[in-house]
């Protein structure tokens, strides 16, 4: 069911650039989560549970965004829709930020292997420095900067999770994206093609920086 105040355009477009980072391999199965500010009042969030690569508008489900619960109308069709189990690491986010237009998750490769390498050895950020790419990321003017990305330890009680991300939001107001151990990355924007400039540049960089870690092992 398509409510009709879920904005089509947006959720066709956000839609489409779902399917194409499936293709490129950052969404494995039916992974990761997606999601939009509609409105003032629901953020549209990606159904749990479905492949990636056949994502389409019909799969975001409105939510309100104060209760954080369903609009009634998908409950009434049908009482055990759900939308994805990460969906309070959205509405958090929408919450600490009202700039926020556009949330994206991915499970990458070098999201699973770096942060799971980092974390496993004690370390609770992953530190991106002098890369040109850093100047696709809003507020950042030049190269010559550094941007820390949180690594939370992974967890099924998303909740816990939620609540770490806000406590760390409020010691670095600035985040663009953090990564959870051993699972995936987030990030997000000001309106989704923000959000998707961010995403696909912090994978590039956090490619980089897997790659940069092995040839320094070698020269
Ligand atoms: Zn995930």
């Amino acid at each position: 069911m398509v409510l009709d105040i879920l904005d089509l355009e947006l959720a066709r477009l956000l839609a489409k650039y779902v399917r194409e980072w499936n293709g490129r391999g950052w969404s494995p199965a039916t992974s990761t989560n997606y999601s939009f500010r509609n409105d003032a009042a629901h953020i549209a969030v990606s159904k749990s549970g479905v492949d990636k690569s056949q994502f389409s508008e019909n799969d975001f489900l409105l939510l309100d965004l104060a209760s954080e619960k369903l609009r009634p109308e998908y409950l009434e069709e049908q009482p055990d829709i759900r939308t994805s189990a990460e969906t309070e690491l959205h509405t958090a986010l929408y919450k600490v930020n009202p700039n926020i237009g556009a949330v994206v998750h991915t499970h990458s490769v070098y999201d699973t292997i770096l942060s799971d390498a980092f974390f496993r050895s004690g370390r609770s950020e992953l530190v991106l420095c002098d890369y040109e790419l850093l100047k696709a990321i809003d507020g950042y003017q030049t190269h010559e900067a550094s941007l820390s990305i949180p690594i939370f330890g992974n967890t099924q009680n998303i909740t816990n999770l939620a609540a770490e991300f806000r406590r760390a939001y409020e010691q670095q107001p600035d985040m663009k994206g953090y990564l959870i151990a051993g699972h995936g990355f987030y990030t997000w924007g000001k309106n989704i093609a923000e959000a998707k400039r961010h995403l696909e540049a912090f994978q590039f960089l956090l490619e980089c920086q897997y790659k940069a870690i092995l040839i320094r092992k070698l020269i």
